[in-house]
């Protein structure tokens, strides 16, 4: 088996975030899960050991230090940060957009991803053994659509953010990454629709998506890397996905 690592997961209540936990708890590694709806983190912990969780809302500066101080201990072992959390918000042109879905995927998927990291940094250099930041950012940073001028413009400020921390960090052993996936079928589309399940549902249909697993699995592949390679940027999307928002079911 792998040595067992330490690694943080934001959005771990949900999709990617839960997958992730779901493959790395497998493996025997510890991990410290956070995210709003702690009753999800909780149900998690309860049944794997290697496990804990806090409460984190990346939007609020104090939430995001609350859960430094109160896992102090657990983070002075910690050498991997999974940043998951994040959301799209509304699928409107931006005239027509609601301002306050701007602000909360700004608040959430650049200022919370960029602040999380930043306060976590002193425990991932602080025992001067490596390791790993991996940014879940998306297709939608690297090819833009219409209705995804904030959106994706978050996660291309996610990509351009795990660039150039690289080299902030360069000789320190810790490798930076973003893993940019296309559809997932997650509860991505209900947050995105405000709830609307109906219309949710509709997202995933005619086509085989990637599930949340298949962004795990590809997280675990890098993390699982020696300690002298590192795979600095992963896009993925389903076979059946062929721009930021073609489908085109494969028949054979
Ligand atoms: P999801 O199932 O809705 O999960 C989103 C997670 O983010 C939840 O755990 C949620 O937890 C957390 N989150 C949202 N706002 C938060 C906040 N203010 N503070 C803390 N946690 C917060 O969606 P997902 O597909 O797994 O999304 C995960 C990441 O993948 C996001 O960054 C998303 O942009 C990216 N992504 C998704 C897709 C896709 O098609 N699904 C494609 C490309 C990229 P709580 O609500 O409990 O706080």
């Amino acid at each position: 088996m792998q040595h067992p690592r330490y690694i943080v997961i934001t959005g771990a209540s949900s999709g990617i975030g839960l997958a992730c936990a779901q493959r790395l708890a497998e493996k025997g590694h510890h991990l410290l899960l956070g995210a709003r709806r702690i009753d999800r983190l909780q149900n998690f912990c309860a049944t794997h050991p290697t496990c804990q969780f806090g409460y984190l809302d990346v939007t609020d500066r104090n939430s995001i230090h609350a859960f430094v101080k109160e896992q102090e201990v657990w983070l002075k072992q910690a050498n991997g940060l999974i940043n998951s959390a994040g959301l799209a918000l509304g699928t409107e042109p931006l005239q027509t957009s609601l301002e306050e879905d701007l602000i909360t995927m700004v608040d959430a998927n650049v200022k919370g991803l960029f602040s999380v990291t930043r306060a976590l940094l002193p425990f991932l250099l602080g025992h001067g053994k490596g390791g790993d930041i991996i940014n879940i950012g998306s297709i939608a940073g690297v090819f833009p659509y219409r209705t995804g001028s904030v959106y994706g413009a978050t996660k291309a400020a996610v990509q351009v953010f795990t660039h150039a921390l690289r080299m902030d960090l360069g000789g320190t052993g810790i490798r930076v990454s973003v893993v940019e996936p296309g559809k997932v079928d997650t509860e991505f589309s209900l947050v995105r629709f405000h709830g609307d399940a109906a219309r949710a549902q509709k997202a995933y249909e005619g086509y085989r998506p990637l599930q949340a697993d298949d962004i795990a699995a590809t997280v675990d592949f890098m993390l699982s890397q020696p300690p002298h390679v590192t795979i600095q940027q992963v896009l993925i999307t389903a076979t059946d996905q062929v721009s930021a928002t073609d489908v085109v079911p494969v028949s054979l």
